[in-house]
């Protein structure tokens, strides 16, 4: 399906991911459960329409971290498809990034470290054979956020 036709077809259904507003505020990033790894922009689930196919909503999870409005076309449409590779990648960005957020956790709880300093461990022992990796200035603002979520614990 072309995105033009994806776009403009007559579909039944108000789109889960934003409830039809076309925009993923901070309100629905809460509600799916992402806020370290979205931030508010317009709805990739329904490509800012706010209307999807029955058939998206069977083949792609609401929830589904990766595909969100900053990917190339030609890789939502992938994962609109259904195709199983690029599902895979999402799946394991997906495990990349849970694994960060508890490492990054573990070293600012037990450790008492700062984003800096995990960061630089991180990427100290960092496989260079990794599939996916963090510049040092993102990786820090990254681990900046997961401590700030962790705070309330602490204190
Ligand atoms: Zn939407």
């Amino acid at each position: 399906m072309t995105l033009f036709k994806f776009l403009f077809r007559k579909s039944d259904l108000e789109c889960p991911r934003c409830l039809g507003k076309t925009f993923v505020d901070w309100d629905d990033i809460r509600r799916l459960n992402k806020i370290l790894k979205w931030v508010p922009a317009p709805c990739a689930y329904c490509f800012g329409s706010g209307r999807v196919t029955p058939e998206m909503i069977s083949k792609v999870p609401v929830d589904y971290t990766y595909l969100t409005i900053d990917l190339p076309e030609p890789e939502m449409d992938k994962i609109k498809e259904g195709n199983p590779e690029t599902l895979e990648r999402g799946r394991l960005r997906e495990i990349f990034l849970d694994d960060l957020i508890k490492y990054a956790e573990n070293h600012y709880l037990y450790d008492k470290m700062n984003a800096e300093s995990i960061a630089d461990l991180y990427l100290s022992t960092e496989d260079e054979a990794a599939l996916f990796s963090l510049e040092r200035e993102n990786l820090i603002r990254f681990i900046e956020k997961v401590i700030e979520m962790k705070r309330p614990e602490v204190n």
